[in-house]
């Protein structure tokens, strides 16, 4: 295996700063810079894009995305531990690095970069889902980024994907096929981290696309499909019922037959439902 740069093997790095990994802040870390480089490779060529990366911990992906030749990463970082790690690769990357000891959910990426703009991270479990529905629901498309390049669970990711139909589909589904085009572009198993996850994780590639596949209100989209899918077994009819008392005649009047259930739903359905609902209470 050849060197991606000049820094100390990552394993070092953590020993070095004390960096052992923390559940609570979902700390499983990818040691291997080669798996990194391959990583960051998928999102694109970078060369001429800022990166927002979420969670950069000892900074191996970090390291990939640098030496994939990204014009510019922004990592932020909600583990003081890390700092001074991160601290020493923006040295060795002068001016291309901007470190943020912050939590992701209460800053705005957007006062940092410049467009184009790609995000690229291997997500702690216990925030990914939430940035990820944040980055498809702003209510103007396209949004800030070209791209997303997310790590996740594997549940989560086939989650992302998934059609009508099948045990995955829902309010993820709908709400990433919408805007964007998504696929999984890598598999790994538990053992390509440490410490190793209990199950597999995917990486998710998602394109923006210019506008919505259908038109639709993000938030009222978002809310129907939270609904639907809080009781996914249940027919339409009774489940959305807390949303419009007249909930049958709409159903009905987007072609959707009030006994069906949430997951034989496709996405033109549920953007014409969620179309419907705003006419008759607009906001
Ligand atoms: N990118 C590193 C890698 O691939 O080895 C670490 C990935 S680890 C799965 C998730 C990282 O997110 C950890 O470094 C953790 O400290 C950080 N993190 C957790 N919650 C965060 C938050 N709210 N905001 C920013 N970073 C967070």
């Amino acid at each position: 295996m050849s060197a991606i740069d000049a820094l100390p093997p990552l394993r070092e790095v953590i020993a070095s700063h004390g960096l052992s990994a923390k559940k609570s802040l979902g700390q499983n870390f990818l040691l291997d810079l080669n798996l990194t480089a391959k990583i960051a490779r998928q999102a694109g060529d970078l060369r001429e894009c800022d990166v927002l990366e979420v969670g950069p911990g000892p900074g191996g992906l970090t390291r990939g995305l640098l030496a994939e030749g990204a014009r510019k990463v922004l990592a932020v970082e909600k583990d003081s531990r890390a700092m001074a790690a991160l601290a020493e690769i923006a040295a060795a990357y002068p001016g291309r690095l901007e470190v943020l000891n912050a939590d992701a959910l209460e800053i705005d990426p957007t006062a940092y970069l410049t467009p184009p703009i790609r995000v690229v991270a291997n997500l702690p479990y216990n925030i990914g889902t939430e940035l990820l529905v944040r980055w498809l629901t702003p209510p103007d498309w396209p949004p800030f980024w070209q791209s997303l390049t997310l790590m996740f669970q594997r549940e989560v990711a086939q989650r992302i994907v998934a059609q009508p139909g099948s045990k995955a589909y829902g309010r993820l589904a709908i709400l990433a096929q919408w805007r964007t085009e998504a696929r999984i572009v890598m598999d790994l198993p538990p053992e390509a981290f440490t410490p190793p996850p209990k199950v597999r994780s995917a990486v998710v590639h998602l394109k923006a696309l210019p506008e919505p596949r259908f038109p639709a209100r993000a938030a009222t989209l978002q809310r129907l499909t939270a609904t639907a899918f809080q009781q996914r077994r249940k027919m339409l009819r009774a489940s959305l019922k807390g949303l419009h008392p007249q909930i049958e005649r709409l159903l009905e009047g987007v072609g959707i037959k009030p006994t069906s259930r949430a997951e034989e739903i496709g996405l033109a359905q549920f953007c014409a439902l969620a179309r419907a609902l705003d006419e008759v209470s607009p906001r």
